[in-house]
């Protein structure tokens, strides 16, 4: 494989804070083009099964995926897992121990909401988690468009849910050592997702890497719908600095929401290594047409 083939390694689906269900998503991905696919839910495997089936009806690969929030150097980082087994223990465990806190999180956002005048917030946003296990600040944010408090979900980030705003709660999710072997551990590669998305110091994003690859970490995202061109470029260079494979995703949530599509994003540049060259053992292959080599 190349980089020249259509992969989308990162998506979310109605299991975590995505609005279609894995075969939408597995519909939608393969109408856009997309060859390999990895469903990559927030601190959640239940979808792996249901999207592996869908990915095969469509006829495109499948790596298994999940995407784990961390924290590290007092912010939130996530960490994308490819092709594990979706049957691991460990690391089945491992994402029930990081969304265990979530529910308690989510009603300290209702509460801190309410003290502001906007009532309901936890009772209406639960009403937009798929999976009640994974109630997370974007099921708050359809709430409060709903509820006409603002006019779109970023603005709802902008004014209510981010770090110095009356609907943040800070929390401590998994470690990045946690992380980076409950993925390992389960046979797969571990991807720190959408760098620029951090707002690191150099210091600190060189210390992300530098613990990221003592850990055993071994892949970056590099084309992703949150970076910019200018930061496909820096991040490639950072990957081959690093010597870390690069990987590609739109992290589609909703036709509603999402600016970028699944399957159309620029190829890697061409001098990576893109992390499905690694993972080539672990993709599960969309049964062949009989008749076909
Ligand atoms: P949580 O895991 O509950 O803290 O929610 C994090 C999720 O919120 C991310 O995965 C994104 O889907 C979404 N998100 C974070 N920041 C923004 C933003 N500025 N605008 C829209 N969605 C955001
Ligand atoms: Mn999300
Ligand atoms: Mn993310
Ligand atoms: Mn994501």
């Amino acid at each position: 494989m190349t980089t020249s083939i259509n992969a989308d390694l990162h998506c979310h689906s109605v299991v975590s804070d995505g609005t279609l269900t894995p075969e939408q998503l597995a519909a939608r991905a393969h109408a856009n083009g997309v060859q390999l696919w990895a469903l990559t839910d927030h601190d959640e495997i239940g979808g792996q099964h249901r999207a592996m089936a869908a990915a095969h009806a469509q006829g495109m690969d499948y790596l298994t995926g999940t995407e784990i929030s961390v924290t590290f150097a007092g912010t939130t980082v996530h960490i994308v897992g490819l092709g594990f087994d979706a049957d691991d223990a460990q690391l089945a465990q491992g994402l029930a121990d990081t969304r265990g806190g979530r529910e308690e999180r989510a009603r300290e956002i209702g509460d801190q909401l309410a003290r502001v005048g906007i009532h309901g917030a936890f009772e209406g946003a639960l009403r937009y988690a798929g999976n009640p296990e994974l109630i997370s600040r974007t099921h708050f944010a359809r709430f409060l468009v709903e509820a006409g408090v603002c006019h779109d979900t970023s603005e709802v980030f902008r004014k209510y849910l981010i770090e110095g705003k009356p609907g943040y709660v800070p929390h401590r999710w998994a470690s990045l050592g946690d992380a980076v072997r409950w993925i390992r551990e389960a046979g797969g590669m571990a991807v720190i997702a959408h760098p620029a998305r951090y707002g690191f110091t150099a210091n600190e994003e060189y210390a992300l890497f530098s613990e990221f690859k003592q850990h055993g970490g071994q892949g970056v995202e590099v084309v992703t719908g949150s970076h910019t061109p200018a930061e496909y470029a820096t991040y490639a260079a950072l990957a081959q600095e690093f010597d870390l494979a690069a990987s590609r995703g739109s992290d589609f949530h909703s036709p509603n929401e999402s600016h970028t599509d699944l399957g159309v994003l620029p190829n890697l540049p061409g001098q990576l290594t893109p992390v499905w060259d690694l993972l080539a053992g672990r993709v599960l292959h969309a049964p062949r047409p009989s008749g076909t080599a």
